[in-house]
């Protein structure tokens, strides 16, 4: 189990790296048709992405959702595959760290996150170099990209920037990780490259 664990915890995956996961590979694991090696290289994709963390969440919970009076009920063991499933989820979301947030998230909103700056992200904060966005519009943006990637945040009303974001000019360029931590109405944004 601890080999097992260490292996699928490797510090050097990074939130998000990796291919995602498609929808018929995490319909597979939740019938408990995938095994072996491509079950822990997704559960570990899991662990890392909130994205698919979140498809994976949303589709577990239509599972459940199904009443049982439906023209086909779902048999006893997918249930208990669905179960276990979460479990071993939940559980690797705890030691893995960076996504405790995500489970937190289940009860509460989240005030604090690490995410890798995407495209999508990158595109909002060139929007202008302000240091400080009061802009209704550009925060409602950046919120419901957060909450695509799965990221339920507490909502706020002003952005504040440690400092000026200039986009890195090669491509080949380190990945950057954007730091969010809110506290009262206002997120405070920190990016910094990735180790
Ligand atoms: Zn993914």
């Amino acid at each position: 189990m601890g080999k097992w664990l260490h292996n699928a915890l490797k510090p050097t995956d990074i939130a998000g790296s990796g291919p995602h996961a498609d929808m018929e590979a995490l319909a597979c694991l939740i019938e408990g048709k995938l095994g072996g090696d491509e079950r822990k290289k997704l559960l570990r994709h899991l662990n890392r992405c909130g994205q698919c963390y979140e498809i994976l969440h949303e589709t577990m919970k239509d599972f459940n959702a199904e009443p049982s009076d439906a023209p086909n009920p779902i048999p006893w063991w997918k249930t208990r595959t669905i179960q276990a499933l979460a479990a071993s989820i939940a559980l690797l979301v705890l030691i893995g760290g960076p996504l405790v947030y995500q489970f937190q998230a289940r009860q509460s909103l989240i005030t604090s996150v690490e995410l890798i700056l995407d495209q999508e992200l990158k595109d909002i904060m060139l929007e202008n170099d302000n240091l400080q966005w009061t802009n209704e519009k550009r925060i409602r943006r950046f919120i419901s990209v957060l909450n695509k990637k799965g990221y339920r945040v507490k909502l706020f009303g002003r952005v504040v920037l440690s400092k000026p974001y200039y986009q890195v000019k090669s491509i080949f360029g380190p990945e950057e990780v954007l730091h969010i931590r809110i506290d009262d109405d206002v997120a405070y944004l920190d990016i910094k490259e990735a180790q």
